[in-house]
């Protein structure tokens, strides 16, 4: 079956304050309309959302019926105050604070919990993250919570330090993550945690022209690698393309192509759509 693990409705791969504009009053239909029937005429028929504040990824999930379409969203992603994620999620200052959005998220009707729990990477500058991971502690908590109210969790997770105390939670899927050592690819091995490198928003920007190429190029190779040896000890990978981010317009259909070349066969990638499925 054909799936993109991550994509965010509320984003155009193009503009992200102007699309954020776009839906901030309510969600415009026509801009979902099209994004879902692009979607269906590529033969998708599961879509998990990466979350936003302003209720996109509810309402596409409203409409994909119509497109047979089965879409999941986590509503607003979650993000501790000043740290990334407050342009899209909402924000919690204390673990208190952070429960008490789990249970909205309830009441809300979201499919899973999304958290947001290192920086981005720095695409001029390889190996360079944006800000430091959140407390290794502070992240297990997150996760447990989630847990014991009943969610899946997702987790925005670049670097190690970021992914080892959610994998060793038992977080359900990590999103991106860039610069994880052999320690992180275990701990998520273990978990059974499904990986989706979302490899797309690195790959589609070479010869741009907007960042460094040079190490754009050695960013991707890293995370190719890593990807390599994730499905080498059988890790489960899953294609998310994160559609929506700069340069990665929806129906944009990269991300396959490079996870087959980090060696990820059409087998164990469904393996991973599989992995998706039951948790999510
Ligand atoms: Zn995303």
């Amino acid at each position: 079956m054909k799936a993109d693990c991550h994509i965010h409705a509320v984003l155009d791969g193009i503009d992200w304050k102007a699309a954020l504009m776009r839906h901030a009053q309510i969600p415009d239909d026509g801009f979902i309309h099209k994004m879902l029937k692009t979607y269906q005429a590529q033969g998708y028929t599961y879509l998990r959302d990466g979350g936003d504040r302003w209720g996109a990824g509810f309402r596409a999930r409203e409409l994909a019926e119509d497109y047979g379409i089965t879409y999941k969203t986590p509503g607003a992603p979650l993000c501790k105050a000043g740290h990334y994620g407050s342009f899209i999620g909402v924000c919690y200052s204390t673990i208190n604070e952070y429960t008490q959005l789990v249970k909205k998220a309830r009441t809300d009707g979201a499919d899973f919990i999304k958290i947001m729990i290192s920086g981005l990477m720095d695409f001029n500058w390889f190996g360079v993250l944006t800000e430091p991971a959140l407390d290794g502690q502070w992240i297990r908590q997150l996760v447990h919570i989630a847990h014991e109210e009943g969610f899946s969790v997702m987790a925005h997770a670049n670097g190690t330090e970021a992914v080892l105390p959610a994998a060793e939670a038992g977080v359900d899927s990590v999103e991106h993550g860039a610069y994880l050592h052999e320690e992180a690819l275990w701990a998520m091995k273990e978990a059974k945690t499904v990986w989706v490198p979302t490899v797309s928003t690195v790959g589609n920007l070479r010869g741009k022209g907007r960042f460094d190429d040079r190490a754009v190029e050695q960013i991707l190779e890293s995370a190719l690698e890593n990807i390599h040896r994730y499905t080498q000890m059988g890790g489960l990978i899953a294609p998310g393309s994160d559609a929506g981010a700069w340069s990665v317009p929806h129906g944009c259909d990269t991300e396959e192509a490079l996870l087959n070349r980090a060696g990820v066969s059409p087998e164990a990638l469904q393996a991973g759509i599989n992995g998706i499925l039951q948790k999510f």
